[in-house]
C-alpha cells in the first residue's frame, strides 16, 4: 500500500467506523456466532500472493464485525464500562502510525515527557495527593496495560522492599493477602510469582467489604507462623458489588505492621474520584495518606480507549529499584545522570505503548468539567435502574448501588408474615433460569456473579451512548423476563 492508497483506504475505515456508531444500537449487543465460526470463512494459511487491500478491508465488515461483542452499544450493562470515544481512536491512529516503542526518554522524548506530565493531570482529576506526582520527583505515575499489570507490578515492587528490609525472609513464607472478593489479579500475581496468596473473608453484613478486625487477626496468626505477610490487595470497587474495602480501618491496623505494602486496586470505579461527593467514600483521604500503589483503569469508565490502565506509587524507587536492568545496549546520557524518566524501569516488558496520547486527548477535549459531568450522568443512570428494583414486587437489590453499578436477583417481597420466604437454594435455582433467560437474548448484556453463595446479575452502566430511554427499556425487559422465568420455574 503506498501513501495515497493509505489515504483512500483510511478515509474509507473513518467512514466506515461512523456508520458502525451511526448504527450500533440497531444492532445485536451480542455476538451469536458459534465455535470455530471464523475458520468456514478463513483460509488456514497466509496467502502466498499479497490481496487487493479493499477485498481484506470489506472481509472485516463481512466476517469479523459479526463475530464482535459490542461493548460501545447503549444497552451493554455486562463485566464493567469500556467507554471509548473519538478522542481516543484519533489517538490511538497518531500514536500507531509513528509505531515507537518509547522506552526511555532518548528513544522518544515527547512518550516520556508527555506520559509524566498527563500522569500528573490524571492524578489532579482525581484528587490524589501531590505526593504521586511525577513532578514530586519521589512519587509518581504510569501508564500500563492493564489492573493486573499493575497489580503484578506493585507486588514485584513490593517484594523486592520487603526482601531488602528483611534479608533472611524466605520467599516461600512471603505472602500476598487480598479478600475472597478481590478481582482475580491478586491470584494470578501469586501464580506467576510462585507466593501464597490469603483471601481473607468478608461478610454480606459489611456489603462485601474488608474490615480492620479481619485483617488484623490474619496478620497475627500469620506472623504467629512465621508468615510474611507483605502486601495487601485492598479494593475500591469490586467487581462483583462494587464493595469498598474499609481504609480507615485497615490504617489503623497497619501502624503497627508498617512493612505490608497496601496497593489499592480501583479498576473500574477509581474514576468517580474526578467527582468531589465521591472521594470520602472511595476513601481517597485514606488512599492519600498510606496506600504505597493506586490503580485505576482509564479504559473502563474514564472514557479512554483500551487500554491506560493508571498506576502511581508513592515512591517511584521502589519500582525502579525491583525492575531496573540496564545493560550497556540500553544506557543513556540523561538515563545515567538520573535526570529523565526512563519509564522501562516502570514495567515488565522494555517497550511501551504510546498510551498517553489518548489520555491527553481525551482529558483536554472533554475537560475535567465534561468528565465529571459523564461520571455522574452514569451514577444517576444506575440509580434510575435502582429506583426501579425498589419498587419491584419480583426483584430486590442484593447489596445497596455502588456508583456505576447494581446487583439484583429475583427476591419476591413477602405479601403477609405468613408467606414462607425461599430458601437460598431455591431462589439461586430461580435466578439460574432467570439469568439463562436474559443471556439467551442477543439485545442486552448483563453478568452473572454469586456473592457469599446467592446467585446475582450484575447491572453495570457505563457505554458512553447509554441514555436513560435504555434504562428504562432494560428496566421493562427485566421485569418480564423476570416474571416469565417465574412462570416456568419449577421448584
Ligand atoms: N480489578 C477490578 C476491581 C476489576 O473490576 C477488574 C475487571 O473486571 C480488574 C481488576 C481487571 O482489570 P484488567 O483487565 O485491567 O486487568
Amino acid at each position: 500500500m503506498d501513501i495515497e492508497q493509505f489515504r483512500k483506504a483510511g478515509y474509507q475505515a473513518i467512514d466506515r467506523i461512523c456508520d458502525y456508531y451511526y448504527s450500533l444500537q440497531n444492532r445485536p449487543v451480542i455476538s451469536k456466532v458459534e465455535p470455530g465460526y471464523l475458520k468456514q470463512h478463513l483460509p488456514l494459511t497466509a496467502p502466498e500472493k499479497g490481496e487487493d487491500f479493499q477485498v481484506i478491508a470489506d472481509d472485516y465488515q463481512k466476517f469479523i464485525v459479526p463475530g464482535l461483542t459490542h461493548w460501545q452499544h447503549p444497552s451493554f450493562f455486562g463485566y464493567f464500562p469500556t467507554a471509548c470515544t473519538f478522542e481516543g481512536i484519533i489517538a490511538e491512529l497518531y500514536a500507531t502510525s509513528t509505531s515507537n516503542p518509547g522506552f526511555n526518554w532518548t528513544s522518544s522524548p515527547a512518550c516520556t515527557e508527555l506520559e509524566a506530565l498527563v500522569m500528573d493531570w490524571a492524578a489532579q482529576l482525581l484528587g490524589l495527593s501531590a505526593a504521586f506526582l511525577n513532578s514530586s520527583g519521589i512519587g509518581g505515575g504510569s501508564l500500563q496495560t492493564t489492573a493486573s499489570d499493575s497489580a503484578l507490578i506493585s507486588v514485584v515492587a513490593a517484594r523486592s522492599l520487603y526482601q531488602q528490609t528483611h534479608p533472611d525472609a524466605k520467599l516461600e513464607d512471603l505472602v500476598i493477602y487480598t479478600t475472597t472478593q478481590t478481582h482475580s489479579l491478586g491470584l494470578k500475581a501469586g501464580l506467576v510469582l510462585g507466593l501464597s496468596v490469603r483471601a481473607l473473608e468478608v461478610k454480606s453484613e459489611d456489603r462485601f467489604s474488608l474490615k480492620g478486625e479481619t485483617l488484623r487477626i490474619a496478620l497475627e496468626e500469620d506472623e504467629k507462623q512465621g508468615k510474611k505477610p507483605f502486601i495487601l490487595i485492598a479494593t475500591v470497587g469490586t467487581t462483583s458489588s462494587g464493595a469498598i474495602d474499609n481504609l480507615p480501618e485497615i490504617k489503623a491496623v497497619v501502624k503497627d505492621h508498617p512493612s505490608l505494602w497496601i496497593h489499592v486496586d480501583a479498576a473500574w470505579a477509581g474514576v468517580a474520584m474526578s467527582c468531589p461527593e465521591n472521594r470520602e467514600k472511595c476513601f481517597l483521604n485514606e488512599i492519600n495518606e498510606f496506600a504505597n500503589s493506586f490503580c485505576t483503569n482509564f479504559h473502563k469508565w474514564g472514557l479512554v480507549n483500551f487500554d491506560a490502565s493508571t498506576l502511581w506509587v508513592r515512591n517511584r524507587k521502589h519500582l525502579t529499584d525491583a525492575l531496573d536492568v540496564t545493560p550497556p545496549f540500553l544506557r543513556s546520557t540523561h538515563g545515567d545522570a538520573g535526570t529523565v524518566i526512563d519509564y522501562r524501569n516502570w514495567h515488565l516488558a522494555l517497550g511501551r505503548r504510546f498510551r498517553s496520547l489518548k489520555l491527553w486527548f481525551v482529558l483536554r477535549s472533554f475537560g475535567a468539567e465534561g468528565f465529571r459531568a459523564y461520571i455522574r450522568r452514569t451514577i444517576a443512570l444506575n440509580q434510575q435502574f435502582a429506583d426501579f428494583i425498589a419498587t419491584s414486587d419480583i426483584l430486590s437489590l442484593v447489596t445497596p448501588p455502588s456508583l456505576a453499578l447494581s446487583v439484583f436477583r429475583i427476591e419476591p417481597k413477602r405479601n403477609s408474615p405468613d408467606q414462607v420466604a425461599l430458601s437460598t437454594e431455591s431462589l439461586n435455582s430461580l435466578n439460574r433460569l432467570f439469568y439463562g433467560r436474559i443471556s439467551a437474548r442477543d439485545d442486552i448484556l448483563l453478568t452473572q456473579t454469586v456473592l457469599n453463595g446467592v446467585h446475582c446479575i450484575r447491572f453495570a452502566v457505563g457505554a458512553a451512548r447509554t441514555e436513560s430511554s435504555h434504562i428504562q427499556a432494560a428496566c421493562d425487559l427485566l421485569h418480564t423476563e423476570a416474571k416469565l422465568a417465574i412462570e416456568a420455574w419449577e421448584p
